[in-house]
């Protein structure tokens, strides 16, 4: 009777039980997987990046001839599209994950974090120590900026002063303006771009529904939303995820 005590606080995102029957699945289905698993299109496609040279890595069918498999490779090294291309030089060429190798590692790492809320409190820490940009700074930077424009413009209106003994001063405080509202912009933009802690546990909350239900749009949806770029170099991984 007494086992409502214990859950509550570390309860999972999602049961053991639940992700056995989901691996199973998984495994068993992989059909049902057609657009996370079909050819070019693959589960990371457009979060995968070199560790080396920075350029994006494509699904390859790379191997000898008999034994060729589709694995994920630096447009620098394919040489598939010359657009794509970083560098002449990079040595990521070791040690290339197949493509089912590598998501299914991603995906394992999605796991844990469901399964173990803790771990997801440990990522969040981590990645506070990056201090968020200060947004009211830059907003008491632009009102001060405003309110002197409008001081400035009032001091016309009542014809204590001319518009040519303004205008330099008018200009320079504009310029002013438009740079403090970009830099508003842009801390606002690097601001809202990251996820929530809350809404990162709703979305792994959801992915046991979404896999049982072989939901591939939906897989797809979840680890583009978690995960904001997963960078490879010779077998080594590290996913940045998309959460503060
Ligand atoms: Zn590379």
């Amino acid at each position: 009777m007494n086992d409502l005590e214990y859950s509550g606080k570390h309860e999972a995102l999602v049961s053991p039980e639940v992700w056995q029957k989901v691996n199973d699945r998984l495994s068993q289905n992989k059909k049902a997987y057609k657009r996370a698993y079909s050819g070019s299109d693959g589960l990371l496609s457009g979060l995968l990046f070199c560790g080396d040279c920075g350029a994006r890595m494509s699904i390859r069918q790379w191997g000898w001839k008999t034994s060729k498999v589709n694995k994920y490779i630096c447009y620098s090294v394919s040489r598939c599209s010359k657009r794509m291309i970083k560098s002449d030089s990079c040595s990521n060429r070791k040690e290339h994950f197949t493509v089912s190798d590598l998501d299914a590692l991603v995906l394992d790492e999605i796991k844990k974090l469901a399964l173990d809320p803790a771990a997801l409190d440990a990522l969040v820490e981590e990645n506070a120590g990056e201090a968020p940009p200060d947004l009211g700074a830059f907003r008491e930077r632009l009102g001060n900026v405003e309110k002197q424009i409008t001081r400035l413009l009032n001091l016309y209106q009542t014809g204590i002063v001319g518009l040519e003994e303004i205008q330099d001063r008018l200009s320079a405080l504009k310029e002013e303006r438009k740079a403090a509202q970009k830099c508003l912009e842009e801390a606002e933009a690097e601001g809202s771009g990251k996820m929530s802690k809350g809404e990162a546990a709703a979305a792994l909350a959801s992915l046991s529904g979404i896999i049982e239900a072989g939901d591939g749009d939906g897989l797809y949806a979840l680890v583009h939303s978690l995960i904001e770029k997963v960078v490879v170099l010779n077998g080594n991984v590290t996913i940045y995820w998309a959460f503060c």
